[in-house]
């Protein structure tokens, strides 16, 4: 016996359709306030590296090695502490990015990706950006 709704909204399926309907998607706004977002939205000129849909890349302002590339998400968040689930894929792009431009770059023999987290380590941006460092001998441990 099929089971009969007296109100649409007691139908599972229509609460949902309309729950999608009217629940914006969760796509983090470009922050105004935030330095990368503004390279983004090409308010702040950068030298750019390589772009495709999910990730951009360009020369860092103050180098510390002869390639110092900076790799961000277009989809603005914080950085790898507020990460959520949700932001595994893009993180991976962008150190699949970085792997490619070190190739592009013959740096291959030895290069270094860093995510500095949270101002104790040296973050400074507060969106999330891979350092891709690398044309010169790096020691370990780093600073
Ligand atoms: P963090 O310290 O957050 O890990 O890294 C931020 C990086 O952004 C630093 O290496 C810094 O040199 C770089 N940076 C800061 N301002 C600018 C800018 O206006 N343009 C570019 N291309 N890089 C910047
Ligand atoms: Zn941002």
């Amino acid at each position: 016996m099929s089971r009969g709704f007296s109100r649409w909204a007691d139908n599972p399926a229509a609460a949902m359709l309309s729950f999608s309907q009217t629940t914006p998607e969760r796509i983090p706004m470009p922050d105004p306030n935030c330095l990368f977002c503004r390279i983004l939205a090409g308010e702040i000129p950068a030298k750019k590296i390589y772009e495709d849909d999910h990730v951009f890349a360009f020369e860092d302002i103050n180098p510390q090695a002869p390639t110092h590339v900076l790799i961000i998400p277009k989809k603005h968040f914080a950085g790898l502490k507020e990460a959520q689930a949700e932001h595994a894929e893009i993180i991976g792009r962008c150190h699949l990015a970085a792997a490619q431009i070190a190739r592009q770059r013959n740096i291959e023999h030895g290069y270094r990706t860093v995510l500095n987290v949270g101002p104790g380590a040296g973050q400074s941006v507060f969106h999330l950006h891979v350092h891709l460092i690398g044309g010169r001998p790096l020691s370990w441990p780093p600073g």
